[in-house]
């Protein structure tokens, strides 16, 4: 096998550079642990995102991958397949919500949730179309289409790309008197991410996103929750809703629903929302695709099975008390819900990542000051305890 250095070369000579990745290579990977060629491991404490809460190649996930594979793994939507409408009941139960839009990725879930809030808005609530306004969160990530970056506050995303998509009105995050002045007549949809992952693991102030829900429900404005991140136990609940006891009107899902394996995501919401969708009016070819669909709904099944809730839940309270043993003067906070941990530094957190690396621990820096654990929700305890002795060894000295 090639070393890591002929690969890196190699990736950056002929792959655009529109990441910087830290300089490991994954070459294999079990659980929480990766190997690179030189058979270094690792703990995968990024976990793509959050797209990795099984761990990398969970058997029963992988099983289920084989199984489709030997069956059927692409119809497109101009035929049916015999998975599609198993994994769309199996997501409405889940969510207690009646209909579901598949798409691949979170940014075209994202899209779709756009598409279908100014739809409602011209069908039902009867707003002029073209008129349709849409309310958002500063420091909000939700994708990189040029639609969502019309409505991001970060300039690195957006600096080059004009013209932008209007139609959107950026607020302070958790603040509820800010969405209140915002909304107009016009207004169709509220989106925001539970937990900002992107921004340095932030949360609303408490009680926030349910006081923002009701001022929604009695403007009649859809309140839209991108769970790409937080959803499927990441946060210590199976969505980050449920922490404060409130069903978003329109769920949008990616990362963990495909299992670590597959692209899949998905829009949620009840038919008197998602039923303004009449056909050919969207669409995506591999959306629903059975390959996708197999490895959805096995990993829904073991999320419920495994009560992957109460384990990121206990597991990250376990990990966030070992976290705040450690003794460093530039730690200013540690923070977080469930598996997704934030510890902000008052200084650049590229060093500490670097030091992290070299222990054996991959994470990366957000937003610069900020280090965002997030361990495959089947992290062992002593796994756990493992990782936190290499992160000690990190940050401390
Ligand atoms: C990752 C992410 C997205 C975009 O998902 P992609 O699959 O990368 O397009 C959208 N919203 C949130 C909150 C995310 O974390």
């Amino acid at each position: 096998m090639s070393s890591s250095k002929q690969i890196i070369d190699q990736t950056e000579k002929y792959g655009a550079h529109n990441y910087k990745p830290k300089e490991v290579v994954f070459a294999y990977s079990d659980g929480c642990m990766v190997k690179n060629p030189e058979g270094d491991e690792f703990y995968d404490m990024l976990s793509a995102y959050s797209a990795l809460n099984f761990g990398h190649r969970h058997p029963e996930i992988v099983q289920a991958a084989k199984d489709q594979l030997d069956n059927v793994t692409l119809s497109s939507r101009a035929f049916y397949n015999n998975i599609l409408g198993e994994f769309c009941e199996q997501l409405c139960k889940m969510t207690g919500k009646n209909m579901v839009l598949p798409m691949n990725t979170g940014a075209e879930a994202v899209e779709t949730a756009i598409k279908t809030a100014r739809r409602w808005g011209s069908f039902v609530k009867k707003v002029e179309d073209g008129k349709q306004e849409i309310i958002v969160c500063s420091e909000n990530f939700h994708g990189r289409t040029v639609t969502i970056i019309s409505m991001s506050t970060d300039e690195v995303a957006r600096k080059g790309y004009g013209p932008f998509t209007p139609g959107f009105k950026v607020v302070k995050y958790g603040c509820l008197e800010a969405l209140e002045a915002a909304i107009t007549p016009n207004t169709v949809g509220f989106l925001m991410e539970p937990v900002q992952g992107e921004a340095g693991v932030i949360t609303p102030p408490e009680g926030f996103m349910k006081k923002a829900y009701e001022l929604c429900k009695s403007k009649n404005v859809l309140f839209i929750a991108d769970e790409v991140q937080t959803g499927f136990a990441r946060t210590g609940t199976m969505f980050a809703c449920e922490y404060e006891g409130f069903e978003p009107d329109v769920y949008i899902f990616g990362k963990a629903l495909g299992g670590g394996i597959m692209p899949i995501s998905a829009v949620v919401a009840n038919d008197d929302i998602l039923g303004v969708f009449t056909p050919g009016s969207h669409g995506s070819t591999f959306g629903g695709n059975p390959l996708a669909c197999a490895v959805a709904l096995k990993s829904m099944e073991i999320l419920k099975r495994d009560d992957y809730p109460k384990q990121a839940r206990e597991k990250g309270e376990y990990f966030k008390s070992k976290l705040k043993e450690i003794k460093n003067s530039k730690i200013v906070d540690i923070r977080g819900r469930g598996l997704l941990i934030g510890v902000e530094f008052d200084c650049n957190a590229a060093p500490y990542v670097k030091k992290l690396i070299e222990n054996g621990v991959l994470a990366k820096e957000t937003h610069d000051f900020t280090i965002r654990f997030a361990p495959p929700v089947v992290i062992t305890y002593e796994q756990l305890d493992d990782a936190c002795a290499k992160i000690k060894k990190a940050f401390e000295e």
